[in-house]
């Protein structure tokens, strides 16, 4: 991300200042302070009747050709959960509920800065998959023979999804 050079509101050249306990940028002519807040991301660990995760190859930056779960940005005004059930349903038309939470967590990644990524486990029942221009393929695959997944993040989060139906 790159860093404002002038005020989006009146133009003038931003100084850097430390507020809050953070250096931030800030306009000395109309008092604009640019906050850096993250980027909210749903991702879908998502599960067939079976028990069978889905593994989606991507076909784009970053983490290109790597094996991941599926999720994207929450849109403004949108909740989490119908944002993770819309982003299933864009990269493999599947249609899936919600069946709980599994985590929370923070991310820095160099394209788009700091998110805030909410994992959740999904439901579907018909499991026919089709897959959009995001994706080279996708599938469902027993849990302890699944591809070989890369992005830590992604690590993370089938880890903690075993973890919670350890204790629920
Ligand atoms: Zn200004």
């Amino acid at each position: 991300m790159e860093p404002y050079l002038y005020c989006p509101l009146c133009a003038e050249r931003l100084d850097l200042v430390m507020m809050h306990g953070r250096n931030r940028k800030f306009c000395p002519s109309c008092s604009w302070v640019h906050y850096i807040n993250p980027l909210p991301v749903a991702i879908a660990f998502t599960v067939n009747k079976n028990d069978d995760l889905l593994l989606v190859r991507r076909a784009h930056e970053p983490a290109f050709n790597e094996w991941s779960l599926p999720g994207g940005f929450l849109e403004a005004g949108e909740d989490a959960s119908d944002a993770c059930l819309r982003e299933l349903m864009e990269e493999t038309s599947l249609k899936g509920t919600i069946e709980n939470l599994i985590g929370i967590y923070q991310k820095e990644v160099e394209v788009y800065g700091s998110l805030l990524v909410l994992a959740y486990r999904v439901r579907v029942t018909d499991a026919s998959i089709a897959i959009n221009h995001e994706l080279f393929e996708a599938g469902f695959y027993p849990q302890h023979l699944i591809p070989d997944v890369r992005i830590p993040l992604h690590q993370e989060i089938i880890r903690d999804a075993a973890l919670y139906e350890l204790v629920h």
